[in-house]
């Protein structure tokens, strides 16, 4: 699957470029670079240490100033935008409160723990689902879930590579705001999360108007709400769609500019009011996401994402605080992947 990505460094201009792997889908995450003077941000490092090491390369090829990265910004916490901290350690590597929280809970070691696992089950086929209902029936309900999971996570994060992947997180924590400079170029951090993560950041360059969103925008894709609350995500692309901004650099997917923005925000309001809707009206979580259409966004990637949306956005109607079960979503969503197939 990896052999279809494709890989290409854009020239935005001025010392600015955009790394893409698209189409972009679970795992496959954009980056960028930000040069002035010699000196050199990288904005994320990517899923594992052979495709980040590809990225530096192909960027050093362009720019030679980037054999020596100076600055690393995470834009969250997720792997897809952080494991590869490892390949540039000697960088200052900037981060909010929630990317360096959400890293040490997910770290590239439980990853390949779980792949580990999900390959172990999906070779027991129909045996594991037996055993895990077994055991099931005990209160022991991982493999189960393991088994369901295995059916979206082995295709979409089987072509990684996170053995021997030590948590490199950012040592330099902001809030709110940072200003920051690269040579004479003047780059802004702001801090909008919780939204898809416990702490999500932009990078913004406001003399080459070009703004790097993380996950904060999915081109083509649906977003996934990990932590919510949706009113922050929407409130953070309200602010970001004011801004003097003309070529936007998503998390995944293509670039874009303030269209792209303006469809995730259509797409966070549509979902809320849909789920909503469905949530006054009593139905269970399983029952409101079987009767979600979300016509309108058909055809964008990744729908099984749907089931975690509306999950997190009954958590938030319910005022559920807890932390939710991943294998559980990722299960959920395999289930809804199969049933849409
Ligand atoms: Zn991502």
């Amino acid at each position: 699957m990896g052999a279809r990505i494709q890989k290409t460094l854009h020239e935005i201009g001025n010392g600015v470029y955009a790394y893409t792997q698209l189409p972009g889908s679970w795992g496959w995450s954009n980056a960028g670079l930000i040069t002035d003077g010699g000196e050199t941000l990288l904005v994320d490092t990517l899923f594992d240490r052979k495709i980040t090491q590809e990225m530096l390369d192909t960027m050093r090829r362009a720019v030679p100033s980037a054999s020596r990265i100076d600055t690393v910004v995470n834009t969250h916490g997720n792997g897809d935008h952080c494991y590869g901290n490892v390949l540039v350690a000697d960088a200052e590597i900037i981060g909010t409160r929630g990317c360096v929280q959400d890293l040490e809970e997910g770290p590239a070691s439980r990853n390949q723990l779980l792949m580990r696992a999900a390959r172990i089950v999906d070779s027991l086929g129909a045996g594991a689902r037996f055993v895990g209902s077994v055991l099931n029936s005990v209160g022991i309900d991982r493999i189960a879930l393991l088994s369901d999971a295995a059916a979206l996570a082995l295709p979409a994060f089987g072509d990684f590579d996170f053995s021997g992947m030590k948590p490199v997180p950012p040592t330099r924590i902001f809030d709110g705001e940072l200003e920051l400079r690269v040579g004479d170029k003047r780059v802004v951090l702001f801090e909008l999360g919780p939204a898809h993560s416990k702490g999500d950041a932009v990078v913004y360059v406001p003399e080459d108007k070009t703004l790097f969103t993380g996950d904060l925008l999915f081109k083509d894709a649906h977003p996934i709400i990990w932590e919510g609350p949706v009113s922050n995500w929407i409130a953070a692309l309200r602010r970001l769609i004011e801004m003097d901004v003309e070529t936007v650099v998503p998390g995944h997917g293509v670039l874009t500019d303030k269209t792209g923005l303006r469809e995730i925000l259509h797409y966070l309001e549509v979902l809320t009011k849909e789920t909503r809707r469905r949530f006054d009206a009593g139905m269970s979580i399983e029952d409101a996401i079987r009767d979600m259409a979300l016509d309108e966004f058909r055809g964008w990637l990744d729908a099984e994402r749907i089931y975690v949306n509306v999950h997190t956005l009954y958590r938030e109607l319910e005022g559920d605080t807890e932390q939710p079960d991943i294998l559980a979503l990722f299960a959920g969503m395999a289930r809804l992947q199969k049933s849409s197939a």
